[in-house]
């Protein structure tokens, strides 16, 4: 059997050979089954963030090109996840009350990233050691932060301690 020809990978660019159930392919070439998933997964990932955008500033004074280069940058060059950003916007609005600046776009997530990694890692931290339940609400409204119950919907939690 003649050996298939190497393709590009439209997402990392790498050459590999396709064999059953390793490719995916679209109108724009192939892609690593890991690739894609990634950029289906980072798709999913970038609409909850918008959501939240749309929430704090509404829909109006989203710059949506803007944005979309600087997760691209973020992402790309400073290895955040985009689950990792829309975490860091969340913990500067709701947790420390901070006015994001619509024509900044989220400019400001790389000074806060860790911070933010930080105090979602403490929250699960505190969620999963066993104390009294008494203390453990105590703990839960202190650091509350405002929409939780929306936002606990929106972030998985687990996901922004992977990296
Ligand atoms: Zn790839």
């Amino acid at each position: 059997m003649a050996q298939q020809k190497p393709v590009i990978c439209q997402h990392c660019r790498e050459k590999f050979v396709r064999v059953e159930g390793n490719f995916e392919k679209t109108s724009k070439g192939f892609y690593h089954i890991d690739c894609y998933k990634q950029i289906q997964k980072n798709k999913d990932d970038t609409e909850v963030l918008f959501d939240f955008l749309r929430e704090v500033w509404g829909d109006n004074f989203i710059n949506y090109p803007l944005i979309r280069k600087q997760i691209k940058d973020l992402t790309t060059r400073n290895n955040m996840t985009v689950q990792g950003i829309t975490g860091t916007l969340v913990y500067l609005t709701n947790v420390k009350k901070m006015r994001l600046i619509p024509k900044m776009g989220i400019a400001i997530v790389p000074y806060h990233y860790v911070n933010a990694r930080n105090y979602f890692e403490e929250k699960e931290r505190l969620k999963s050691t066993i104390i009294p339940d008494i203390v453990s609400k105590t703990v839960e409204v202190e650091i509350k932060p405002q929409q939780t119950n929306k936002m606990k919907n929106l972030i998985d939690l687990d996901s922004l301690l992977e990296e």
